[in-house]
């Protein structure tokens, strides 16, 4: 058990100005406070604050965290009040007490959606003070190491919960230690039956893994040593809980995992980082594709060090990290490493740049309206592991694995991602879904059209390609929806010889705005557009009494069509592009085509429905719901046609009809195939077509082949 005296001789070892009266103070408070208060382990309560802390100093933590750490559990379990804790150790104090009890209150054991808005809460309270977590991760430290006082199902229940928030977060900020000592606690409880065995088999062999670890100690000390590098070498077991995903993984047997054993090499100088990794290759043979680089290209935590694993002595697999005492430093408490130890001081600039990550989750967040949409995306993040990708002028960046070229044209910028149409990866052209490997060069081909597909929803792996993306559609749709919104106007207006611009500037919109909460009119056309409101509704509201009087609806004229066409005014609302399929369906009593004369209807609530201009549905429907649109020829999408072949029935004629069709490059999706009387065959193929004039072309080239009778255009 830790005493406050080894923690305070902890912090004055590595802050040697720290003033500790504030500990000592927390430490009786606290101890005041809990008084008469045991733990599930039958210890005064005490204990598990102070060894909070003394994990907390163990990180090398400034002296506020600390004495939060010791005050942690004072608030939510005893009559202390934040009030009194502000009073005696200041207000900053009292923000990490209150944030860490706020975090202690979020489980994410429950609905999904729930969950995702806890952890959503958990990252903001990250992004406010990332000390407040560093204290959460301590505290949840010091429980999984007295887990098993605990009772099923709570136990299982902390240990999952460890396993899958506490754990990848302590990853990501890059505190090994901690991650390890985390995973393999969880590991525990979660499996005990796996954990016993492969921790069983592991102690085994402990004695002979440590005269074998010995062994090449010594042989790599007199190799550096002999080439005047002085290295201090430590080796160390794989953990338990990286064991057993070797084995999952790898669907292996314990016995064949091999690389059990890891070393780590500390020299004095970068170069003598790779100066070491020369002898340790020269001494024994390096395994292909284990080499990696975290030097040149340090991962996204800023970790940095040479990995590589050699067959050793025996054959025995064995792995390397090679790093200089700095990296280490930062490798073992990144955070803390970059601790600034000056009273009253906050975290300095450059040291700003360290939490890139968690700024950039909060970005994120507020471009995403769905907190399950944030879930998914922050999971995407915790998990992925990481990949070094060139551009063409040899700039880093890194992914996470399975990014396709499309993610790395968002990683360049917003506008290469949207314009992007397609990519060469090392100098090939390459299909945009295609994941990208580590150490690819990948250069982005763009077009002049700004517009994502919505397919790449499907393959995208970034959270940044994802949300800009959606942001994208989701605003495409909202334009889409306020052009809709203000032809409707438009024409409910016409009836009373009123524009939407007159009755846009009219005192009674101005009213009807603010009555109805309408920022302004964008915001109106866009309800109107959706469905949401009815023009007509509006209009009746909004005109003096005296002139709703209904008119003979005015007719567009042709010299105002005309002065429509200069101006580029009269932009049809909807082009049709395939992209928002949200807010557009094809008729399936019409089934138009590109090219096709088409008319589009405006659905309550579900958007606009495309027809062909003489569909009888559409003939018969209310004319004041109608809206222009237009086909949009850059988008190239492939509809799909039905077309009806009647033909004499003999053999072969089903093959040269299909030549007939694939000749032209069109794809049959279906054929039907049916036998009438009189010696007559039916053919039906559905064929995905660009536009009616290739459909045209298709028609042309079956009436030619011999022995068809009828070919026509199916529309439904
Ligand atoms: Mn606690």
């Amino acid at each position: 058990m830790i005493r406050l005296y080894d923690i305070l001789d902890a912090i004055t070892g590595y802050n040697p100005n720290a003033d500790c009266e504030p500990i000592k103070a927390a430490y009786r408070f606290a101890d005041r406070s809990h008084q008469g208060q045991t733990r599930r382990s039958g210890e005064p309560y005490l204990v598990h604050p102070v060894e909070v802390a003394g994990i907390l100093a163990q990180m090398r933590m400034d002296v506020p965290s600390i004495v939060a750490g010791i005050l942690h559990d004072t608030v939510e379990d005893t009559v202390a009040t934040l009030e009194e804790v502000e009073q005696l150790f200041g207000a900053e104090v009292r923000r990490l007490v209150d944030g860490v009890t706020k975090l202690g209150k979020i489980k994410f054991r429950t609905s999904e959606e729930k969950q995702a808005e806890n952890f959503r809460k958990m990252i903001m309270a990250m992004a406010q003070d990332i000390r407040v977590i560093l204290i959460k991760l301590a505290d949840r430290l010091h429980n999984m190491r007295t887990l098993s006082y605990l009772a099923e199902p709570r136990r299982v229940d902390i240990a999952q919960e460890t396993m899958d928030i506490y754990a990848p977060i302590a990853n990501r900020l890059g505190i090994q230690q901690l991650k390890v000592e985390l995973e393999d606690l969880a590991f525990r409880h979660i499996k005990p039956d796996v954990y016993q065995a492969i921790a069983e088999q592991v102690e085994r062999e402990r004695r002979e893994r440590e005269r074998f670890m010995e062994e090449v100690r010594t042989i790599v000390e007199r190799k550096m040593h002999d080439v005047n590098i002085t290295c201090e070498i430590k080796g160390r077991h794989k953990h338990l809980y990286s064991i057993y995903r070797k084995m999952e993984a790898q669907n292996i047997p314990f016995n064949e995992v091999h690389d059990l054993i890891a070393f780590r090499l500390i020299v004095s100088t970068l170069s003598q980082c790779y100066e070491a990794l020369g002898v340790l290759h020269s001494l024994w043979k390096p395994v292909p594709g284990r080499f990696k680089d975290y030097i040149a290209m340090p991962k996204q935590n800023n970790y940095q060090s040479l990995h590589t694993t050699v067959v050793g002595p025996s054959g025995e697999r064995c792995e390397f990290q090679i790093r200089t005492r700095e990296m280490h430093d930062i490798a073992e408490r990144w955070i803390s490493a970059h601790w600034k130890y000056k009273e009253g001081r906050q975290i300095e600039d450059k040291d700003e740049l360290k939490f890139k990550w968690v700024r950039q989750l909060l970005e994120w967040q507020r471009e995403l309206n769905e907190p399950t949409e944030f879930l998914d995306t922050i999971k995407l993040d915790l998990f992925a592991d990481d990949i070094y990708i060139f551009t063409p002028r040899g700039d880093l960046r890194e992914l996470p694995r399975g990014s396709t070229p499309i993610d790395f044209a968002y990683e360049i910028h917003t506008d290469v991602g949207h314009s992007c149409v397609g990519a060469r990866v090392n100098g090939k052209i390459v299909p945009i879904k295609n994941p990208l490997r580590s150490g690819d060069t990948v250069e982005i081909l763009t077009g002049k059209v700004k517009r994502p597909n919505k397919d790449w929803m499907q393959f995208v792996r970034t959270s940044r390609a994802k949300a800009k993306i959606r942001q994208f559609l989701r605003q495409e749709e909202r334009d889409q929806a306020e052009g809709i919104g203000r032809e409707l106007l438009e024409k409910a207006g016409a009836r009373y010889g009123w524009t939407a611009n007159k009755l846009a500037k009219s005192d009674g919109m101005e009213r009807y705005l603010q009555a109805h909460n309408y920022r302004d009119m964008p915001t109106l056309f866009v309800s109107i557009g959706y469905g949401k409101l009815s023009p007509e509704e509006v209009v009746v509201a909004v005109l003096p009494k005296e002139d709703l009087v209904e008119r003979e609806p005015a007719k567009v004229s042709p010299i105002a069509r005309m002065v429509q066409k200069i101006t580029g005014r009269a932009r049809p609302p909807v082009r049709i592009s395939g992209i928002s399929d949200m807010l557009v369906t094809f008729g399936k009593c019409c089934n138009p085509v590109p090219g096709d004369h088409i008319i589009g209807f405006v659905t309550r609530g579900r958007g606009v429905s495309i027809h062909v201009v003489d569909c009888p549905r559409i003939l018969g429907s209310d004319p004041d719901r109608h809206v222009t649109v237009e086909w949009d020829t850059a988008a190239g999408v492939a509809r799909v046609a039905k077309v009806k072949v009647t033909c004499v029935d003999r053999p072969g004629l089903l093959a040269n009809m299909t030549e007939a069709i694939t000749s032209i490059g069109v794809n049959i999706t279906q054929a039907t195939a049916r036998t009438s009387s009189e010696q007559k065959a039916v053919n039906i193929f559905d064929l995905e077509i660009r536009d009616v004039t290739q459909l045209r072309h298709v028609i042309q080239s079956l009436e030619k082949v011999k022995g068809v009778i009828a070919v026509e255009r199916l529309r439904t």
